[in-house]
């Protein structure tokens, strides 16, 4: 098998196996074929990570943080120095172009981690003056993560979470998503090389029922997961039942909002890049793009003639900018709501269907699909998709498209294009989402924090925002008089 790793799990600084775990296969999806073949935890392999992470998170804690630094920015160079393999083998894994995961994954991994490793050292508490006495603040690590990622961006989830939780010395287990498994462990990997001390971070495999196991754990004090909303509920539910602290990073069905002023080339690069970039698996498209009646028609011809453009096919060619769909599971899902769209009477652009590539005949490859005319009531434009699934819907106002971009149970990202600087702000300002881009889309440079609001998601990752999120504060305070009592 091509991919295959030394063992399922990294714990305490070493590969481990677990036999007795249920096996599943890690498969390319251009080709069907099964790259690696890993086992879930079993309980025993949980615990051994819990103790591990348990002794890990001592030591680290106990390190000065300009050496957690330190330690933090020598991984991202070491990510960077393999990018190329580890771009490579998250092609295998998720079948996204290899044109992308060259400058998108594990470089956004080691962004994040040389990020967090410049804050590690900086961050501190406070002096209160209470005139004469004082208080002070402790920012504390909070003890055991636990890290659960989705399978689009698996190395650069990874990192997000770990980065931050590392940074403010604590320690991490991480559950990859049982669809893409592989590229945590050269993570793992590459922390050791680094000098992460045995058991700072750990990867354990396995599906929903193992992610649930570490949710519950006693010992676990935070978890942070990145997956969609049903999940994020569960694991919510979990979670509270033992009072954890919780990130979710969860689904959307972002707005991107064309105002007929517009620049219309990068608004329709920027439509482009929010629905079919790694074939449209991304957490925080922008796949309801409203466009204002006067552009509507020069909107369409310059998208449909663009996305003629695209080059499908073999994903390690790096001239590929479209690979298949990570999993059938994901294909079947993604091909019902090609055929709905067409059921509920919105107009097929392009695309529609699955699309054939000769040299991949099992390959799990969908065309490029754009819906014109669609209605805020169909389903193609209220659920999440995570497909190459386009849905424009037309507006005449400002006023009733920020209504109707806000009419929806998600709040993840949103867009607005308009050369109208002051109408940019205040249509931005109105607009229930935790991410926003103006005159462009879906970059997500480490400095800013990322995350949802409403039902997209509970707290932030990346940006000092994310400190907030990894770590407690502790006040003390301290008397400089005698201590007086009524009686
Ligand atoms: P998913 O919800 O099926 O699974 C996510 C992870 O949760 C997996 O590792 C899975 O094993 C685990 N899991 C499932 N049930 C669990 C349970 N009961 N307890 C604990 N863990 C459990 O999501 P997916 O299909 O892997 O990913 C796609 C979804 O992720 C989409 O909805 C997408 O929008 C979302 N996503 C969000 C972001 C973000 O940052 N907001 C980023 C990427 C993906």
């Amino acid at each position: 098998m091509r991919a295959q790793p030394a063992a399922s799990h990294y714990i305490g600084g070493a590969y481990v196996e677990s036999p007795e775990g249920s096996a599943f296969d890690s498969i390319y999806p251009a080709t069907g074929e099964v790259i690696a073949r890993l086992h879930g935890a079993d309980d025993a392999t949980i615990e051994a990570a819990i103790a591990a992470a348990r002794e890990g998170q001592k030591l680290w804690a106990a390190m000065p943080a300009t050496e957690r630094g330190r330690v933090l920015r020598r991984a991202a160079d070491i990510l960077r120095q393999q990018n190329r393999e580890l771009s490579e083998l998250e092609t295998l894994d998720t079948g996204k172009p290899l044109q992308e995961t060259l400058i998108a994954d594990a470089a956004s991994g080691a962004d994040c981690l040389e990020y967090f490793g410049n804050l590690a050292a900086t961050l501190t508490g406070e002096h209160i003056d209470l005139g004469g006495s004082f208080a002070y603040t402790r920012r504390e690590p909070l003890g055991i993560c636990v890290g659960i990622g989705a399978w689009n961006y698996p190395i650069q989830i990874a990192c997000w979470k770990a980065a931050p939780a590392l940074a403010c010395g604590n320690a991490m287990i991480f559950k990859p998503s049982e669809v893409t498994p592989l590229s945590a462990l050269k993570l793992a990997e590459a922390l050791t090389e680094a000098g992460v001390p045995a058991g700072v971070f750990n990867v354990v495999q396995g599906a929903g029922d193992v992610g649930a196991k570490l949710v519950s754990h006693p010992a676990v004090a935070k978890v942070s997961v990145t997956g969609s909303v049903p999940t994020g509920r569960k694991v919510a539910g979990l979670a509270g039942s033992s009072l954890k602290h919780l990130t979710l990073e969860l689904g959307g069905k972002s707005p991107l909002i064309l105002f007929d002023d517009c620049d219309l080339e990068s608004a329709v690069s920027a439509a482009i890049n929010a629905n079919f970039y790694s074939t449209g698996q991304v957490c925080s498209n922008g796949t309801r793009v409203f466009v204002q009646k006067g552009l509507k028609d020069a909107f369409l011809k310059r998208l449909a003639e663009r996305t003629a453009n695209a080059v499908m096919g073999d994903p390690l060619d790096e001239a590929v900018n479209l690979g298949p769909l990570v999993s059938k599971a994901q294909y079947d899902k993604v091909l019902g709501y090609m055929k709905l769209g067409q059921d509920e009477g919105a107009r097929l652009v392009c695309g529609g269907k699955a699309a054939q590539v000769p040299q991949f005949p099992q390959g799990l490859f969908v065309e490029p699909t754009v819906f014109a005319d669609v209605q805020d009531s169909m389903r193609i434009a209220r659920e999440e998709i995570f497909g190459p699934v386009m849905c424009v819907l037309d507006f005449e106002t400002e006023e009733e498209v920020i209504t109707r971009a806000n009419a929806t149970e998600f709040g993840l990202g949103a867009g607005v294009f308009t050369r109208d600087i002051q109408r940019a702000h205040r249509v931005i300002g109105q607009l229930q989402a935790g991410t926003c881009w103006i005159n462009t889309y879906n970059l997500t440079p480490i400095q800013m924090p990322f995350g949802g609001f409403k039902s997209s998601g509970i707290g932030r990752e990346n940006g000092h925002a994310a400190i907030a999120h990894y770590s407690q504060i502790k006040s003390v305070y301290v008397e400089m008089g005698s201590t007086e009592a009524a009686y």
